[in-house]
Order: structure tokens, then sequence, then C-alpha cells
């Protein structure tokens, strides 16, 4: 077990994982997350802009999904 800080909202967490991420973000994280995927899917070549306006899902969220590869804009 050890501690580290939510790179989200920056509570302590306890963990034994690589999560990098508290229960309460990763949950809003799978969310937003299967909401931008499933934007991307029906609106291929979407803008950052565009997927916010229409999800509603804020651009940081968006960044860091791009970040991290688990989405890919054109
Ligand atoms: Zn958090």
């Amino acid at each position: 077990m050890g501690y580290k800080i939510c790179q989200v909202c920056g509570k302590f967490i306890r963990t034994s994982s690589d999560e990098e991420m508290c229960e309460t973000c990763m949950d809003r994280d799978t969310m937003e997350y299967s909401a931008v995927k499933n934007y991307l899917v029906s609106h291929q070549g979407a803008s950052m802009a565009e997927i916010y306006t229409n999800t509603r899902i804020p651009l940081k969220t968006i960044k860091r999904f791009i970040q991290d590869r688990r989405i890919e804009l054109r």
C-alpha cells in the first residue's frame, strides 16, 4: 500500500496499484471517456471545441485523453 495524490482533484489516495486517480475521479473519468469516445465514433474528425460544445466534457479532460493517447484527434 502506498500513498498517492489524485492527478485530477489533488486528493490523497491510498493505493497499491498504478492508478493516479481517486475512485470518484475514476468513475467520472470512465463516464466522460465513453461520452467522448461515442461522440467521436459518430463524428469522425471532430475538433476539441466541437466535442466540448456537444458533450460538455471539460477541455482539460479532453486534452488529458489525448495526452494519454486514449483518443486521437485529426
Ligand atoms: Zn480525484
